[in-house]
């Protein structure tokens, strides 16, 4: 069998064993006779997975039971509207923590429903490292902070979470959930795309708590509130049932490998391979980011040329390492190594980097 090196930065890799798990039971799935693409999602079947993926959830992040968890559509793209839909009024501010890319996106919707609260501006810092606590200025009263724990396309991440006193802390974890474990009582609500670190893209999970649940508006379209889906299980319309399945089979897999004090263990090595052949080079491979910032998911660095670049990119394909590239907005070379890519692949990539820095050095 003939896998690629994967590193896209999302959709991303998925483990072998999920995927083959999903293979054997593509044609009949718990004795069906269907898969479970083709069955009900009211069916006792899909009710007993369902249930069992929102158990995963719960036991490999060891949640309290003032928490919901919930699978939602319309990606972490629409939890940036759909946050301050519930939660923000025309006379009432929001706190959001400014990092990256997708926290923009995030301040973009939420100013079309209340005030917004730029707490720490990163462009001030180019986005190149995330605030320390005493640079954020909370506003007192605010309804909530909304923070970016990973920086998909800058590659930072925060390695400590902001207090915020009685204010509900609100993260969009959708590049880094799961990574390791952590303490979850410090946020108001996490959600995450499922597809760059525990599944494929279609489902959403989001993690809310009651307090910040009963603060939810009751005006909203049906399905654009927390309540019908905290009501009805995630269940209100047909829920994307395979995305589902497929979560269940990443979680599943975490699970048997120790959870997540063993994911991290994996996360933390495969990022120290690359940052340590990064620093090992200091003439050839440049990493931009603070060091005390940098993303264990989402390694990026440049090269001494974008012409270098470029050929690092084709070379790493011929050798079928994939999605290399930076992202558009910013250039350069970035490794993605969410908790499913393998050990190999980031040994692939380091040993690739040294020879190409070698090479062309
Ligand atoms: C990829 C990404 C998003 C966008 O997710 P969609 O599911 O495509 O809407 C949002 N936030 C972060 C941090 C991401 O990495």
């Amino acid at each position: 069998m003939a896998r690629a090196y994967n590193f896209f930065p999302g959709p991303a890799v998925l483990p072998i064993p999920a995927l083959e798990r999903a293979q054997r039971e593509l044609l009949d799935w718990e004795n069906t006779g269907t898969s479970v693409m083709e069955t009900s999602h009211r069916s006792k079947e899909y009710d007993a997975l369902h249930n069992e993926t929102i158990g995963l959830i719960r036991e490999l992040l060891d949640l309290p039971d003032n928490y919901h968890v919930l699978f939602l559509t319309g990606g972490a793209s629409l939890q940036f509207a759909m946050i301050p839909m519930n939660l923000l009024s025309q006379d009432q501010t929001a706190d959001y923590i400014h990092t990256g890319t997708w926290s923009k996106k995030a301040i973009a919707e939420a100013q079309l429903f209340g005030k917004v609260n730029i707490a720490f501006d990163g462009e001030t810092v180019k986005l190149m490292r995330i605030p320390q606590q005493d640079e954020l200025k909370l506003s007192p009263g605010a309804r909530y902070v909304h923070m970016t724990s990973n920086n998909t396309i800058k590659g930072t991440q925060f390695h400590a979470f902001p207090e915020t006193g009685n204010v509900p802390l609100l993260c969009d974890m959708s590049s880094d959930f799961m990574w390791r474990p952590f303490d979850v009582k410090q946020f108001g609500m996490i959600y995450a795309g499922a597809q760059k670190n525990v599944g494929p893209a279609g489902v959403t999970i989001a993690i809310l708590r009651d307090d910040v649940l009963a603060q939810c508006k009751a005006e909203n379209p049906t399905l654009l509130k927390y309540k019908t889906h905290v009501d009805k299980n995630s269940m209100f319309n047909t829920c994307p049932c395979f995305n589902i399945y497929m979560l269940r089979n990443v979680l599943a897999y975490m699970k048997e490998i120790g959870g997540l004090k063993k994911v991290e263990e994996h996360n933390r090595k495969k990022a120290s391979i690359i940052y340590s052949t990064i620093d090992e080079n200091p003439g050839f491979f440049r990493a931009p980011v603070a060091k005390d910032s940098r993303s264990f998911m989402n390694i990026v660095f440049r090269l001494p040329s974008e012409e270098l670049e470029k050929k690092f990119v084709a070379g790493g394909l011929e050798q079928r390492m994939l999605g290399l590239k930076g992202h558009r907005s910013v250039g350069g070379i970035r490794i993605s190594a969410y908790n499913s890519c393998p050990m190999e692949a980031v040994e692939k990539a380091a040993a690739y980097m040294k020879e190409f820095a070698r090479e062309n050095g």
